[in-house]
């Protein structure tokens, strides 16, 4: 409690009315206990959602653009407290600090996005079939958003919908991980703070948060007053959030795992590549829905690439995220570590040949686990490779022909993010073309991680096909009306339809 007690001071934040026994909140970095929180009961998550929806009523009839304001507000307030949020991101995550501050940039970035977003969300003129017939399309608020976040983006993932929601006139029920409570402690409060600066146009209990584990968001995905279900997690917790959903057909957005690769073609700048690789494979320690885990080369480069691969892995600096000189900090807990361990045994039984991936900095204490990222070359794209494994683990296949390379490519249940790097404009093009890579991102002479927040976010397949972020991902926070009006003085039907009475 003693560490994080200048953090929260930081960011003016009181734990009190959050602190109990049964939810604890740890750091990855040494392991060590930061506070202990209280899980909300049942009872409490329904109350919250209903005063989400009496807020919600309220909230649909203030004009966009002053919705916009509201999140203008907490914009600034994010701004203030970047600092202080992304250390927070680091100390309960494990992530490095840039990149903690890179979260919270891409929160600012999005509230951006969302203000300007609040004077637009256009409808349609349609041209109407009938004389004197106005045919038109309006969008409207939908109702009460849950939003399910994992563990990795404790904060961006809620501010993507959560800044489009509140602009679109809906209000948002968030059931973080159980991994990081602190952040969306935080993240609340900060919000809350924006609405008290708004003033009474912002009803009290817009924005909801529910902490506890998958019962948790469980009873969020299931409650009939919840009109959109966006949940980010693994593909397990999305079949279940997706079925919970279907049964009383309400919508879903689902953002779940990925099995990103990249395809290092013959004309590739190497040095560009190499950048990407390494960024993409182990930023975050590879625990990014969008980390690149299977790395195609062509045969002509295979040899080259690899020797340098192997050099730049055998340096990288794991350890302590807020050390400037890092680049992978700890993983997440002991069962990632696991899985991680069980991930490079299986790949080992199926002909791979391994290099780095032991546990290291064991001074850290017994409940951190810092990995060395691991680079595997495969004879196969065998079924560990089709799997996704939360670690710093690259598999590495030779290829011959582009055909052969996207065909394995596209192999795997997963459709999240994919990049090839090629001077060749005919590769790109084929790449990026209905015959190429099968995911949502499909990248040029760009790694598969780290997207900006103006495009819309997702992938298809087990990845769950859901659109978070930018493009025209708001629509999904809203309704759509069909609207036809008469102003003709006569009642002409469709379709030449005569029925005379
Ligand atoms: P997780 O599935 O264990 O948990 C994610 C969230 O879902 C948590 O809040 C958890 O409490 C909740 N949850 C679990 N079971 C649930 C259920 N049955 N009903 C409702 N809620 C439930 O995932 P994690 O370990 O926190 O995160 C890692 C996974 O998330 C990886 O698979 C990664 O690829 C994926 N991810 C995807 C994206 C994306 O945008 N596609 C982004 C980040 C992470």
């Amino acid at each position: 409690m003693e560490t994080i007690a200048p953090l929260l001071a930081r960011l003016g934040i009181e734990l009190k009315r959050y602190e109990g026994a049964d939810l604890p909140s740890c750091s990855p970095i040494d392991g060590a206990l930061l506070t202990r929180l209280r899980s909300d009961t049942p009872e409490l998550v329904a109350a919250r959602i209903g005063q989400a929806q009496v807020a919600q009523a309220r909230w649909r009839m203030v004009p966009a653009p002053r919705r916009g304001e509201l999140v203008r507000l907490f914009g600034e307030e994010l701004r203030a407290h970047k600092a202080a949020l992304g250390e927070l991101v680091t100390l309960e995550t494990g992530k490095i600090l840039q990149e903690g501050l890179g979260e919270v940039q891409e929160m600012i970035d999005i509230c951006d996005f969302a203000v300007g977003l609040s004077r637009q969300l256009y409808g349609l003129t349609i041209a109407s079939e009938r004389p004197g017939h106005r045919l038109m399309e309006a969008w409207h608020p939908l109702g009460v958003v849950g939003v399910i976040s994992a563990f990795n983006f404790p904060v961006a993932v809620w501010s993507w919908n959560a800044a489009l929601a509140f602009v679109c006139g809906d209000s948002v029920v968030w059931k973080p991980s159980e991994k990081t409570p602190l952040c969306a402690i935080a993240v609340q409060e900060l919000f809350a703070r924006a609405c008290a600066r708004f003033g009474s146009d912002a009803p009290a209990g817009l924005s909801q948060l529910v902490l506890g584990n998958a019962a948790c968001g469980a009873a969020v995905a299931e409650d009939a007053r919840v009109a959109l279900v966006s949940a980010t997690g693994s593909t397990r917790m999305g079949r279940e959030v997706a079925q919970a959903c279907a049964r009383r057909l309400a919508r879903s957005i689902l953002e779940l795992g990925g099995n990103n690769a990249m395809i290092v073609a013959p004309s590739a700048d190497l040095d560009m590549a190499l950048r990407a690789i390494v960024f993409s494979a182990v930023g975050t320690a590879g625990q990014r829905c969008t980390s690149l885990r299977r790395l195609f080369i062509h045969e002509h480069v295979y040899d080259a690439l690899l020797a340098r691969l192997k050099k730049l892995y055998l340096a990288l600096p794991v350890g302590h995220p807020m050390d400037p000189h890092t680049l992978v900090g700890p993983l997440i807990d002991r069962a990632a570590f696991e899985a991680m361990q069980a991930a490079l045994a299986a790949a080992r039984a199926e002909g791979g040949q391994l290099l780095g991936g032991e546990r290291i900095a064991p001074d850290a204490g017994p409940y951190a686990y810092y990995v060395r990222p691991a680079l595997v070359e495969m004879p196969d794209q065998t079924p560990v490779m089709r799997r996704e494994t939360f670690a710093p683990i690259l598999y590495l296949m030779r290829y011959r022909s582009l055909e052969q390379a996207l065909a394995w490519h596209n192999a795997v249940p997963q459709g999240l993010s994919s990049s090839i790097f090629t001077r060749d404009l005919l590769e790109a093009e084929i790449f990026m073309s209905a015959g190429g890579s099968d995911c949502g991102i499909a990248n040029v002479n760009v790694g598969p991680s780290g997207a900006e927040i103006g495009g819309a976010f997702g992938g298809e397949k087990e990845t769950g096909g859901g659109r978070e972020s930018g493009s025209d991902a708001w629509k999904a926070y809203m309704r759509r009306a069909t609207n036809t009006i008469n102003y003709s003085g006569t009642l002409p039907l469709a379709q030449g339809i005569r029925f005379d009475v």
